[in-house]
């Protein structure tokens, strides 16, 4: 028995966190802001229940996905209006936008202090990357800004436009900021700033090689490269990357690097 109370000590936090619903994962992130997941687009859901309204945060394309998605958001909240936000116009973010709206949700374009929001936008994922900073709950939605089970994928921005946009996350993030990516778990601020040394750590070692000859296959296989790359899995999986992902994300590198 006193290991079974152990056990399900462990357990408890992450039953109490998460819950599933059609396949759709529904995570408290505080009082009145969760994060909805579905495993086919895997993209992070934010959702505000305030006084009046759900805000919605880059609902994700699909058809019994949607259907799923609405149950889901009304088992907390039966009635209330659904305003829409979207952290950038990639289709597996705002691709859920016209099934909402065709059920009388709205895109959402009044003041954000209204919905307790600060918005930024930077140019870093793509050319216009929204950012989302929810004050009362300490929570900032960055949409593809950090793919936390990807690699980064900063390719409208380059280099500099990622780092401007991670000193203003940074900016407003203190030790207790939950950080929630377009992709993949949470992160707190140390976490991202190891995310963006990583990031600059990959970027040398590529420099490094290629400078030394290196081609395309050595640099796949080469063991500090791939040390490097394993980081950017925040849930330490082995195999985040497909072989052609991976392929393509080095030869983007690359790119990057000439083009300095
Ligand atoms: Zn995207």
């Amino acid at each position: 028995m006193k290991v079974l109370c152990g056990l399900m000590l462990v357990l408890l936090p992450l039953t109490v966190n998460a819950t599933s619903n059609n396949g759709i994962e529904t995570q408290a992130i505080s009082n009145g802001v969760f994060v909805l997941h579905d495993k086919e687009y895997a993209t992070n859901i934010g959702l505000l229940n305030t006084d009046q309204h759900i805000v919605l945060i880059d609902p994700m394309p699909g058809k019994s996905q949607l259907v799923n998605l609405e149950q889901a958001i009304r088992q907390l909240s039966k009635d209330k209006p659904i305003l829409l936000l979207n952290t950038h116009v990639h289709e597996d973010h705002n691709g859920g936008n016209e099934y909402f709206t065709n059920k009388g949700a709205r895109l959402f374009n009044g003041k954000f202090e209204q919905l307790d929001l600060q918005h930024m936008s930077v140019k870093s994922h793509s050319s216009r990357d929204n950012l989302f900073y929810h004050k009362p709950s300490n929570s900032i939605f960055v949409g593809d800004i950090i793919e936390a089970n990807w690699h980064p994928t900063f390719y409208a921005g380059g280099i500099n436009g990622f780092n401007r946009a991670i000193d203003q996350i940074l900016a407003l993030a203190d030790k207790d900021t939950i950080i929630i990516p377009g992709h993949g778990p949470t992160l707190n601020n140390i976490q991202l700033a190891e995310l963006r040394q990583n990031t600059l750590n990959w970027l040398s070692r590529i420099s490094q090689l290629s400078v030394m000859g290196k081609n395309l296959d050595d640099i796949l296989r080469e063991q500090e490269a791939n040390n490097i790359l394993q980081k950017f899995s925040l849930d330490h999986d082995p195999d985040f990357l497909p072989p052609n992902a991976k392929k393509r994300f080095v030869q983007r590198s690359l790119k990057l690097i000439k083009a300095k």
